[in-house]
This record gives structure tokens, sequence and C-alpha cells, in this order.
């Protein structure tokens, strides 16, 4: 595993490579990243499944999410660190890296910052970011490429 973006939890019993570019990054600050995170705001890296290579045993929880549909949450077996996130309300193959395990986290930089209703105050967000109340407008933060990857990747219904 040399590519940039690959990653582990905290014991390194599980390992990822993401062999694809991203198709975003963004910095959640919803009440359920907060909690799940035991912190301010979480950094997902949205990316396709099928360039999502892991390996090391993980449990799934399922987590609540603002839209109802609720999310699945991967984690260490032996460490409990939540690797990657699966939320339902996407209709197709794609998954959040908790970029935090990242083993370079600087590879990758939120590119809007999402339900900033609930930013803890003493969070300042940079100015040159695009910022939501609520969820994002892909139209305004994803590049085309990546809006054109998304629309074309099979339905999971
Ligand atoms: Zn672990
Ligand atoms: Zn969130």
């Amino acid at each position: 595993m040399t590519s940039e973006l690959s990653g582990k939890c905290a014991c390194g019993n599980v390992r990822y490579e993401i062999r694809s570019e991203p198709l975003v990054t963004q910095a959640c600050h919803c009440s359920d990243c907060q909690r799940t995170t035991g912190s301010a705001f979480v950094i997902h890296t949205i990316v396709c499944e099928e360039d999502f290579q892991i390996t090391g045993e993980t449990r799934m929880g399922i987590g609540p999410t603002g839209s109802g549909a609720g999310c699945e949450l991967h984690s260490c077996v032996s460490c409990g660190v939540i690797v990657w996130v699966r939320y339902r309300y996407h209709k197709v193959p794609v998954i959040a890296v908790r970029a935090g395990t990242l083993e370079n986290p600087d590879a990758v930089a939120p590119q809007a910052h999402i339900f900033t209703s609930r930013k803890l105050p003493w969070v300042s967000l940079p100015a040159d970011v695009p910022s939501f109340a609520e969820g994002v407008d892909r139209s305004q933060v994803w590049s085309q490429e990546s809006i054109e990857r998304y629309e074309s990747l099979p339905s999971i219904d």
C-alpha cells in the first residue's frame, strides 16, 4: 500500500487504499458526526465503493442521520475506530471514508462545510470554502467530472 490515499485504523488491523480520485471531500458539522467522532466535525472523503480496497476485520453499526435513512458505521473489531460510513440516502455505491484515518490526512481538504447550523461556536470556517447551513448543493461544489461519475454509477435498489 503505497498510494498517497491509503489509511488505517488506530491499531493497524484495518488498512485500506483508495484507488481513484475521490468524488469530493467535505467537513460535516452535524450533531450525529460530532457524536460518532467525539469531536467538532468529521472530514468525509466520498469515493466510489469499487475503488475502495480494505483488509482487516470490521463490524457494522447503524447510526442515525438527519435524512432519516440512517447510515452504516464500519469500524475495526479490535480498536473500534470507524473507518468508513455508508449513507443510505445514496442510491449508488459510494462510501464516505473518514479522512482523519488517512496515512496523510493533508492529502485531502474539505471542499465544503455542511450542516454548519450545528457548528460549534468556536470553530472558524475558511472564507474561501463554501459552507451550507444544511446539506451540500452538489452543483456548487463537485467537479463536473465527479458529478458525471456519480450519475453513471449503477443504482443500488
Ligand atoms: Zn484497529
Ligand atoms: Zn454529519
